[in-house]
C-alpha cells in the first residue's frame, strides 16, 4: 500500500525536502554517503508524479546499475503504488540500446560480450587468448577516451602509437564487429550520442519523451554519459544529477569528478543543494571515515554529521596468513550471529555493548579489494556452514559457462518452440560436454580481479548461469530476439539477492550505494588497499584507493571490522605484507584491536578469550 500523499516527502528533513521540491530547472545534489541522496532523488520522483501531475513514464532515472535501477523502481511502488513501476529507471547502456533500437533503425543489432570480444581478437591476430584479453582491454581504455580508431589515427593523443600491437588489434576488433553487425558495451552510448547529435527528429522526440532526467551516483559518470545527459535534457533543463565527488571509483574506465565542474559551468542557473547528515552510519564509522578522506582534496569544507550516537569501536585484526585471517572472518560472524561475545582488549572483558548474538547472516558483508581474495573465504565460509552469497562486479552473464549455453541455444533455437526448455536442452548438453573426458586447457593462470576470468568452468557454473538466464527468459516469454539482447544487456545481473538471509561477499566496487548493519573489509594491506599491480607498482592510483576505501567504510550501519594478512599469496607467490596506509588515518581512539590468532585455535572462540584475560 502506499504511503500516501500527505506522507510523500514527510521521510525528508529538511534538506533533503528542499531539493526534492525543486521540480523545474537543474539540479545539483552534492553530498556524503549515507546522507540520503537516493532516498531524496526516489522521494523527488514520486513528487513530480503525484504533486506535479508528471506522468512517470516520462520522468527517465538514470542509476548505475540494473540492480539499482529494480530497487528504485520497488521504492517508488512503495511510494506511489503501481504507477510508480511505470517509471523508467535504468542504467545508461540500456538507455543507449533504447535509444538505438526505438530510433536508430538499428532493432537488430547485436551485442558482442566479453567472450566474443576476446575470441574476434585472437582469431584475427592469431594470438593466444590471454593475450587478446589484455588487448580487449586496452582496446576499452582507449575507446573510453576516443570513441573511434579513426579518430585516433586523425589526431593521435600523445601515449597513442600507430601500428602498434593495439593499434593493429583495434582496427581488426572494429572490422570484425562490424561485418557481425555488432557492438560493444561502450559503443551503446557513443552510438546513442552520435544518432542523437546527428538526428534532430530524434533528439525532439526524446525530449518531447522524457521531460526529466535525473542521475544518481554522477560521480562515476564519463564524458560520453554527460554528453548523452545534457543533450536529452536541453532547453528545458530538467536535468538533476546526484552524486559525492569523494565516492568516485570508476576514474580508470574514463569517469571524471570535474562533470561536477562543467555541470555549474553547463547549467549556472542550476540549484545546488548540499547535504550533511548521515542516517547511515554510527558516530564511530563516520569519524574514522573522515580521517580515511581527510587528505583527499575538497572543494569547500567536508560536512559529514552523525545522527547516530553509538560509540562502538571499529576491530581490527592481524593475521597471520588469509587463511587465518578468513578464519578469523568466520569467528567474528559466528559471534555475531550465534552470541558468543567479543572479547575487547580495551575493557579487558566482554563488551556487551556490540550486539552479539542479535544479528543475521543477511546483515553482514564482507568486502574485498580484488576477487582473487574471496577464495580463502569462500573455502572458510563452507567449512564453517553458515550460508553466503558471493556477488562478482564483472559480468556474470559474459563468462564461459553462460555464453557457452546461449551459443548452443541460438544455434538450436526454433521461433515458437518454447524458450525456457529450449535453454535448459543447451544447458544439459552443455553439461555432458563438461562431463566427456577431454584434454586439459593450457590456459596461464590470471588471478580473477585482475585479469580476465579463466576460461575454463566447471558444472556449479552452469547451474549459476542456467539459474540468470532462465529469469532472463521467463521475462522475454517467447521472443528470442529479446531474450538475446537481454542477455547481452545484463551487466549486473547475479545471482545475489539484498534479500537473503545469507552473508555477502562483495568487493568493494559492487558495493557501491549499498548499506549492511555489519561490514568486514578484509586484505587492509599495503599493495591491495591501495591496489599495486605487478611490473607497474608505481602507477597505483593511490587517491581513487583511498575512495574506494572511503566507500567500503561507509557502508557500514553499526559495526566495521578491518583485518590484514601478514602473508599473503600475491601473483602465484607467498608474500610479506604490511597494514595499509589508510588504517594509520584513522584515529586510535575509534580503534580496538583484536590479536587473537584464530588459526591456531579450535572452533569455540570463547576458550581463547579466556586466555586472554
Ligand atoms: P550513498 O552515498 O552510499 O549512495 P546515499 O546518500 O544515497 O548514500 P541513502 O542510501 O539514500 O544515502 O540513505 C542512507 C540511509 O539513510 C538509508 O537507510 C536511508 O533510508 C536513510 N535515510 C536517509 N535519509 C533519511 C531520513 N530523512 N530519515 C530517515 N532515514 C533516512
Ligand atoms: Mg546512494
Amino acid at each position: 500500500t502506499p504511503e500516501g500523499p500527505s506522507s510523500l516527502l514527510d521521510g525528508l528533513d529538511p534538506d533533503q525536502r528542499a531539493a526534492a521540491e525543486v521540480v523545474r530547472g537543474p539540479l545539483l545534489v552534492v553530498a556524503g554517503p549515507g546522507t540520503g541522496k537516493t532516498r531524496t532523488l526516489t522521494h523527488r520522483i514520486a513528487h513530480l508524479v503525484h504533486e506535479q501531475g508528471i506522468p512517470p513514464e516520462r520522468i527517465l532515472a538514470i542509476t548505475f546499475t540494473r540492480r539499482a535501477a529494480d530497487e528504485m523502481r520497488e521504492r517508488l511502488v512503495v511510494l506511489l503504488g503501481d504507477v510508480g513501476a511505470r517509471v523508467p529507471a535504468m542504467t545508461f547502456h540500456a538507455l543507449g540500446l533504447l535509444i538505438l533500437r526505438e530510433y536508430g533503425d538499428r532493432a537488430e543489432i547485436g551485442i558482442a560480450g566479453e567472450r566474443e570480444r576476446i575470441q574476434l581478437v585472437a582469431e584475427a591476430l592469431s594470438v593466444t587468448e590471454r593475450k587478446a584479453t589484455q588487448l580487449c582491454a586496452g582496446i576499452s581504455r582507449w575507446k573510453r577516451r576516443v570513441a573511434r580508431r579513426s579518430e585516433a589515427l586523425l589526431r593521435p593523443p600523445e601515449e597513442y602509437s600507430p601500428g602498434s600491437d593495439l593499434d593493429r588489434a583495434w582496427a581488426a576488433y572494429e572490422e570484425g564487429l562490424a561485418a557481425r553487425n555488432l557492438v560493444d558495451f561502450d559503443d551503446l552510448v557513443t552510438l546513442a550520442v552520435e544518432l542523437l547529435e546527428s538526428r534532430p527528429d530524434v533528439l525532439l522526440a526524446l525530449r518531447e519523451r522524457f521531460v526529466h532526467v535525473s542521475v544518481d551516483e554522477f560521480q562515476d559518470v564519463d564524458e560520453r554519459q554527460y554528453r548523452l545527459l545534457l543533450r536529452l535534457a536541453g532547453e528545458a533543463q530538467n536535468v538533476c544529477a546526484i552524486g559525492d565527488p569523494d565516492q568516485a571509483i570508476y576514474g580508470f574506465r574514463g569517469s571524471d569528478v570535474s562533470f561536477f565542474f562543467r555541470f555549474r559551468e553547463d547549467y549556472p542557473a542550476a540549484s545546488v543543494v548540499r547535504l550533511g547528515k548521515n542516517y547511515r552510519s554510527t558516530r564511530t564509522i563516520v569519524d574514522a571515515a573522515l580521517g580515511v578522506i581527510a587528505p583527499s582534496p575538497t572543494v569547500g569544507e567536508r560536512v559529514l554529521r552523525p545522527l547516530i550516537e553509538d560509540r562502538s569501536r571499529i576491530v581490527t585484526h592481524e593475521a597471520r596468513t588469509e587463511r587465518a585471517e578468513a578464519e578469523w572472518v568466520v569467528h567474528v560472524i559466528e559471534r555475531l550471529v550465534g552470541g558468543t561475545s567479543l572479547f575487547s582488549m580495551d575493557t579487558g572483558r566482554v563488551a556487551p555493548e556490540d550486539g552479539e548474538g542479535t544479528h543475521a547472516f543477511g546483515d553482514v558483508a564482507i568486502l574485498y579489494r580484488t576477487d582473487a581474495q574471496s577464495h580463502a573465504l569462500v573455502e572458510a565460509l563452507r567449512r564453517s556452514g553458515m550460508p553466503f552469497q558471493r556477488r562478482t562486479h564483472d559480468r556474470v552473464l559474459e563468462r564461459a559457462a553462460a555464453m557457452a549455453i546461449v551459443r548452443l541455444f541460438v544455434a538450436t533455437y526454433t521461433p515458437g518452440a518454447p524458450l525456457a526448455p529450449s535453454l535448459q536442452t543447451a544447458a544439459a548438453r552443455v553439461r555432458e560436454e563438461i562431463a566427456a573426458p577431454h584434454e586439459p586447457e593450457a590456459a596461464a593462470p590470471v588471478a580473477p580481479g585482475e585479469g580476465a576470468e579463466a576460461p575454463s568452468f566447471g558444472e556449479a557454473d552452469v547451474d549459476a548461469a542456467l539459474v540468470v538466464l532462465l529469469a532472463i527468459a521467463t521475462r522475454a516469454g517467447e521472443d528470442a530476439e529479446r531474450f538475446r539482447l537481454e542477455v547481452a544487456l545484463e551487466v549486473e545481473v547475479d545471482t545475489w539477492d539484498p534479500r537473503a538471509d545469507r552473508i555477502s561477499l562483495l568487493t568493494l566496487h559492487a558495493s557501491k550505494g549499498l548499506e549492511f548493519r555489519v561490514v568486514l573489509v578484509v586484505g587492509c594491506e599495503d599493495g591491495l588497499l591501495p591496489l599495486r599491480f605487478k611490473g607497474r607498482e608505481e602507477e597505483a592510483d593511490v587517491a581513487e584507493e583511498r575512495r574506494l576505501f572511503y566507500v567500503g567504510m561507509t557502508r557500514a550501519r553499526e559495526r566495521l571490522f578491518l583485518s590484514y594478512a601478514r602473508e599473503r599469496v600475491r601473483h602465484g607467490k607467498p608474500a610479506a605484507m604490511e597494514a595499509s596506509p589508510f588504517l594509520r588515518e584513522i584515529e586510535e581512539r575509534l580503534l580496538t584491536e583484536e590479536t587473537a590468532d584464530m588459526s591456531k585455535k579450535g572452533p569455540d572462540p570463547r576458550k581463547k578469550q579466556l586466555t586472554l584475560f
